[in-house]
């Protein structure tokens, strides 16, 4: 299935330093918001952007006794997740308390599985450049319950505190220490996203914080990672920094980028680096220390014992295994294979799973690299200079499919083709109806052709003895046969009768 794939080996962005060259190494936690209407163990809704606490059921509100009851729905999604990634799907997990306090939230711990997750091992496949991949593993995915939101900046002297999001249930995806660079770091948090949006686990709007990272980093001299690689002897790598919730592709990058060269800084000044928490100021692009492993939290996780073990049976795995859409390495392969794109175009096609479904609409019973030209390079070009997408298109795919239909059949010109994409997007109608009603058809008639190739003929003898003396000069006469007609005549028959009038 991946064969069309050449799967590359770690390409790691070596910085030069002044006592000479560090590579990054570079392990992702993601938080993707588990896609459920209800919250992870009450029934609660999870709709962004309501009213401050109208969200909040007694459970979610820490109220004395009151008792969590897992939402199915959710287990399901991380499931799904779990085989997304290829991953190894727990029958059996636990949920453990991991005990801190802080004002949003009331329970005074958070449900997360610390030592038994419901998914393992698995891995990513990162797309690198059209044709070019690498695999990223993927340790473990866990269940667990987002916090609320204290505002602080709403009055001068009070803090709020929103527990809409409460409960809400949060897969954490822990990735290897095998990312290398910065542009891979985000690579690999695109590509998540995008397998989850087809997945339909996670809607991964990172604006709304439905989709954010914790990026660990560390260099570590050329050799060390090969060396961690083959033992598994994390003492090889370099100490990490680990920079909190970042929920912009662009600036994970640039944080990655300042914490490396932070870190370079102080080991070639003699120094060591801290293993700590940090915080990305988009403002000033630095990385600063939010707290360092000595005062961090002691969570005292536990089995929560309000829960009893997760257990699933595989027949109900089965069952979702059964159901999983076609994820874009699979769509995209099939594109490349039976419709003939090439890589970037199917790549590009998709990239979300709405445009690949009106693709496939407008590609169906048609020619794929025509119906893939006339989607990306027309209907894209067009979206996204009006900022639309293919839901809101004016332009449906059977409309689409209708317009290619009609130069295929000969009926109109590539170029009239494209007025009556205008007129479809700002009138919209039936394609072939407005080519007869407007007198868009192509003239075929060889007889009106040849008049209006005479007539070119005729009035520019000069243009006459060049062409006759340089046949590459043609091409002028057919793009006035082509201007005289309105870009209706057939092209081909005008170069025909061109180059046999020229003789
Ligand atoms: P913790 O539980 O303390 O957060 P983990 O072992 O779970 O530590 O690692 C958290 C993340 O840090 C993982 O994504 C892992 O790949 C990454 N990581 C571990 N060691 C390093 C390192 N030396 N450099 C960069 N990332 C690392
Ligand atoms: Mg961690």
């Amino acid at each position: 299935m991946l064969d069309h794939l050449s799967f590359t080996d770690p390409q790691p962005k070596t910085i030069a330093g002044a006592r000479g060259d560090w590579e990054l190494v570079i392990g992702l936690e993601v938080h993707a918001q588990v896609a459920s209407n209800a919250k992870l163990f009450s029934g609660a809704s999870t709709a962004f952007g309501a009213e401050p606490n109208s969200h909040v059921a007694f459970v979610d509100a820490g109220m004395p006794g009151m008792l969590p009851v897992i939402n199915e729905f959710c287990v399901a999604q991380a499931v799904r997740t779990g085989l997304g990634l290829r991953a190894v799907i727990n029958l059996r997990s636990a949920f453990d308390r991991k005990n801190y306090f802080y004002p949003d939230l009331p329970q005074g711990y958070q449900i997360s599985q610390l030592y038994h997750p419901i998914v393992g091992e698995g891995e990513v496949i990162v797309d690198m450049a059209p044709g070019i991949a690498r695999r990223v593993r993927i340790e473990r995915i866990h269940l667990e319950q987002d916090a609320g939101k204290s505002i602080h900046d709403m009055d001068p002297t009070m803090s709020f505190v929103d527990l809409n999001r409460t409960g809400v249930a949060l897969m954490e995806i822990v990735s290897r220490p095998d990312i290398r660079g910065p542009e891979e770091a985000a690579a690999y948090v695109a590509k998540l996203r995008q397998i989850m949006r087809y997945l339909g686990t996670c809607d991964g709007n990172m604006q709304n914080g439905n989709l954010r990272a914790d990026v660990n980093v560390s260099v570590c001299p050329p050799g060390a990672y090969e060396r961690y690689q083959a033992t598994g002897d994390f003492s090889y790598l370099g100490t990490r920094c680990e920079i909190k919730n970042m929920n912009s592709l662009r600036f994970i990058q640039q944080a990655i980028d300042f914490e490396a060269r932070r870190q370079i800084a102080i080991i070639e000044d003699g120094g060591s680096v801290v293993q700590e928490t940090r915080l990305y100021d988009p403002d000033k692009g630095e990385t600063r220390s939010m707290r360092s492993k000595e005062e961090a939290h002691d969570y005292r996780y536990f089995p929560d014992p309000d829960l009893l073990p997760l257990d699933i049976e595989q027949a109900w795995v089965d069952d979702i295994a059964a159901s999983m859409p076609e994820l874009p390495d699979e769509k995209k392969a099939r594109f490349v294979r039976d419709l003939g794109l090439s890589e970037y175009d199917a790549g590009v096609l998709t990239a979300e799973v709405e445009n690949a479904d009106y693709f496939e609409a407008v590609a169906r019973g048609r020619d794929g690299k025509q119906a893939a030209n006339w989607v990306i390079n027309e209907l894209f070009g067009r979206l996204n200079k009006e900022g639309l997408s293919v839901e809101t298109s004016p332009v449906s795919a059977a409309q689409l499919g209708g317009v290619i239909d009609l130069i295929a059949n000969g009926d109109i010109s590539g170029k009239i083709a494209k007025d009556l994409f205008e007129i479809l997007w700002t009138e919209g109608g039936d394609p072939a109806r407005i080519v007869e009603s407007r007198g868009m058809r192509q003239v075929t008639d060889l007889g009106a052709i040849e008049k209006a190739v005479d007539e070119i003929i005729a009035a520019n003898p000069a243009q006459v003895e060049k062409a006759r003396a340089n046949p590459k000069l043609a091409g002028w006469f057919v793009g006035q046969v082509l201007k005289a007609t309105g870009g209706k005549a057939n092209p081909a028959a005008v170069q025909e009768l061109v180059a046999r009038k020229l003789g």
